[in-house]
């Protein structure tokens, strides 16, 4: 009997799915193999071990047996739990939605391990940074970036001239800044980008994550920034990211529940 066929690796798990009544099909993202999905054999079992250990936003080592057709998750072993983020609401629905993202830019098997180190990085530094939504405009700057998304900042995207500082205006079809003497011929509605959003953007594209970090923003850049990612990254994946409404959400009940200056006004 030929033996079976296995390998070792190590990821960070960013989606599950049931699979019959016992199994499971998680999805991980590792640095050597890109995204694999693999099942494990009784997960959903209130005793199984492994299923415990799989859960989304873990990092494992896994052992893994090709098959047929899929593949199987043969022992698992925790690296981090990552438990933080599942301790307080509104962190685990940040790392869900950045684990949705990195799946949504990531085609199976595409290896990038630079795109691994950011995700471990944002699940880490979500748990001790204050400013968490700072972080998540970061990666997902960082992510169009390094999925070959990254809108064009510096030169218009019709004519290639290099754009002066100024407010400019980005087409989302045409993946950039369009100069003012230029015309797209995309036909998508423009979005209007102050000089100083776009200074914060390229600058989110070319530092790492410490550096985004202790850039001080403004209220009002930090409400354009996000509200042009999030039209840029709807456009790029097709839809709204599924837990983009769940982080808004629970942004919007810790906000009541603080009694601060905003809870008085919600609804
Ligand atoms: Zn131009």
């Amino acid at each position: 009997m030929p033996t079976p066929r296995t390998y070792n690796t190590q990821g960070i798990v960013i989606k599950d799915m049931q699979l019959g009544d016992a199994d499971r099909i998680v999805t991980v993202y590792t640095p050597d193999r890109g995204k694999l999905r693999a099942v494990v054999k009784g997960a959903r079992r209130t005793q199984s071990r492994k299923g415990g250990q799989l859960q989304p936003l873990t990092e494992v080592r896994i052992s893994i047996v090709i098959g047929s057709s899929l593949d199987n998750i043969t022992e698992v072993e925790t690296v981090n739990s990552n438990r933080g983020l599942r301790e307080d609401l509104g962190l685990l629905s940040q790392a869900i939605y950045v684990a949705e993202l990195v799946d949504g830019f990531t085609a199976d098997g595409a290896v990038n391990p630079r795109e691994y180190e950011l995700l471990a990085s944002i699940l880490a530094a979500l748990q001790v940074v204050e400013d968490t939504e700072q972080l998540m405009r970061y990666c997902e700057v960082q992510l169009l970036t390094m999925s070959g998304f990254g809108p064009e900042f510096g030169q218009c995207v019709e004519c290639g001239a290099n754009l002066d500082p100024q407010d400019h205006l980005l087409s989302c079809i045409a993946g950039g800044l369009v100069g003012p003497e230029c015309k797209v011929s995309t036909g998508d509605p423009l979005i209007h980008l102050s000089m100083n959003s776009i200074k914060v953007l390229r600058f989110f594209q070319d530092v790492g994550l410490a550096e985004a970090q202790s850039l001080p923003l403004t209220e009002e850049i930090k409400s354009e920034v996000k509200r042009v990612l999030a039209a840029y990254l709807a456009y790029v994946l097709d839809r709204e990211p599924r837990s983009a409404g769940f982080v808004t959400q629970v942004a919007a009940m810790g906000k009541t529940d603080s009694g601060g200056p905003l809870g008085s006004t919600s609804t």
